[in-house]
């Protein structure tokens, strides 16, 4: 697999798979690959050619006091596991390569980027949606691959795309768990093997969530309250928040009558998890994915 570092030399990848009027599949990452990263790649694989997967910690979607310089970065193993699933290029440019000194230029997509993740994350989504355009020009992709598991960042992505008429077609892949639930996430690594165990209360939380949905409960103060009631009782999870929204704008919703997603944010000891289940009206119940 090549690797490549400047922006230039990609373009340059992709100037000539487009003039060879090939698929190109992007699958952007910041690293510390696991099998949710993987199973993208393997979607992608499976409708593009050639798929060009990007890691970059990107500086401008951490806070001040977030995990930037901790974040894991197992380089070697991620190149590895990248070669094995045949991707056929790595786009792996320094911070000094996406923002030069004089970087000046944002992309905010206003108003769902101010609420639940974008509340506790003051810039967070600014950062996001500005290195994911800068990837999309970069790499000039037909389509992108993306995870539900950040359900707020793929709904912003794609008001972007709609809103600056992109070209790019987003591909959204399920959430890829482990065999108890907990959702694959690079933050996992941070958790101590108590912690680890009580991570779980996200999943159980959501499948209360389900159970009450699947009984008729469509009140979403009492789906909310469901949600509560499994996490509290977890001693080492402390809510950020724990909502239903509609799956478009993400407000807060009533009742669930159309699309939605039940949103969580819950640290445990000290690590910041996220998890959802979309909520889907159907036949006068509910189809969920989880
Ligand atoms: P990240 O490296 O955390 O920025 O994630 C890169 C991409 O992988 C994003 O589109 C994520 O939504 C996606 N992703 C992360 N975790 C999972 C998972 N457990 N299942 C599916 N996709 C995931």
């Amino acid at each position: 697999m090549e690797i490549i570092r400047t922006i230039g030399w990609m373009k340059e990848k992709t100037r000539e798979a487009r003039q060879e009027h090939r698929i190109i599949g992007l699958v952007p990452t910041m690293g510390a690959l696991h099998a949710g990263h993987l199973a993208l790649v393997d979607r992608a694989k499976k409708e593009c050619c050639p798929v060009y997967a990007s890691i970059f910690l990107n500086p401008t979607q951490f806070g001040a006091h977030e995990d930037l310089s901790k974040y894991p970065r197992p380089l070697e193993a991620d190149v590895e596991k990248l070669t094995t699933a045949r991707v056929d290029a790595l786009f792996l440019p320094s911070a000094e390569e996406m923002y030069p000194h004089d970087f000046s230029t944002y992309v905010h997509v206003e108003g769902i980027s101010e609420r639940l993740e974008g509340k506790s994350r003051p810039g967070h989504f600014r950062g996001v949606a500005t290195v994911v355009l800068k990837l999309f020009e970069i790499v000039q992709p037909h389509r992108a691959y993306f995870g539900r598991k950040d359900a707020q960042q793929v709904r912003i992505i794609q008001k972007m795309a709609r809103d600056l008429n992109l070209e790019v077609e987003l591909v959204i892949c399920p959430t890829v768990r482990e065999a108890d639930g907990l959702a694959l996430s690079s933050r996992n690594a941070y958790l101590n093997p108590e912690e680890r165990r009580a991570a779980t209360a996200l999943y159980r939380a959501l499948k209360a969530a389900e159970m009450d949905l699947s009984a008729g409960v469509v009140d979403t103060l009492e789906l909310q309250r469901a949600m509560r009631k499994e996490l509290d009782a977890e001693p080492l999870a402390r809510v950020d928040y724990a909502e239903i929204v509609d799956a478009e704008k993400f407000e807060p919703v009533i009742r669930v009558a159309r699309p939605s997603y039940a949103l969580l944010a819950v640290r445990i000891g000290t690590t910041r998890l996220i998890d959802n289940m979309l909520i889907e009206p159907k036949d006068g119940g509910f189809v969920v994915e989880l």
